[in-house]
C-alpha cells in the first residue's frame, strides 16, 4: 500500500495561496483525497512523499499517524 502526505491548510488559507499556512499533514493512500483519519482534503493541496513522515518540524495529524503506523511495518 502506497501512502503520501497531503496538506490541510489553516483557516483562511487555500492551496492557491503562495503563502498558505499548512495546519497539518495527513496521510492518504496514493492519489486519495480522504485522509486516514477521515478528513476530506482539497484536491489542489500540496503533497509530500510518505518518507517525510517523522521529519522534524512538520505538523503531523496524530490520528493519521497512529493509523499509518499500524499499516506500515
Ligand atoms: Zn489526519
Amino acid at each position: 500500500m502506497e501512502h503520501e502526505l497531503r496538506a490541510e491548510y489553516a483557516d483562511g488559507s487555500t492551496p492557491q495561496d503562495p503563502d498558505a499556512q499548512v495546519k497539518a499533514w495527513h496521510v492518504v493512500r496514493q492519489d486519495g483525497m480522504t485522509a486516514m483519519c477521515g478528513r476530506e482534503l482539497d484536491p489542489g493541496s500540496a503533497t509530500r512523499t510518505a518518507d517525510d513522515w517523522g521529519t522534524s518540524g512538520l505538523p503531523l495529524c496524530h490520528s493519521c499517524g497512529a493509523l499509518y503506523l499500524r499499516e506500515v511495518p
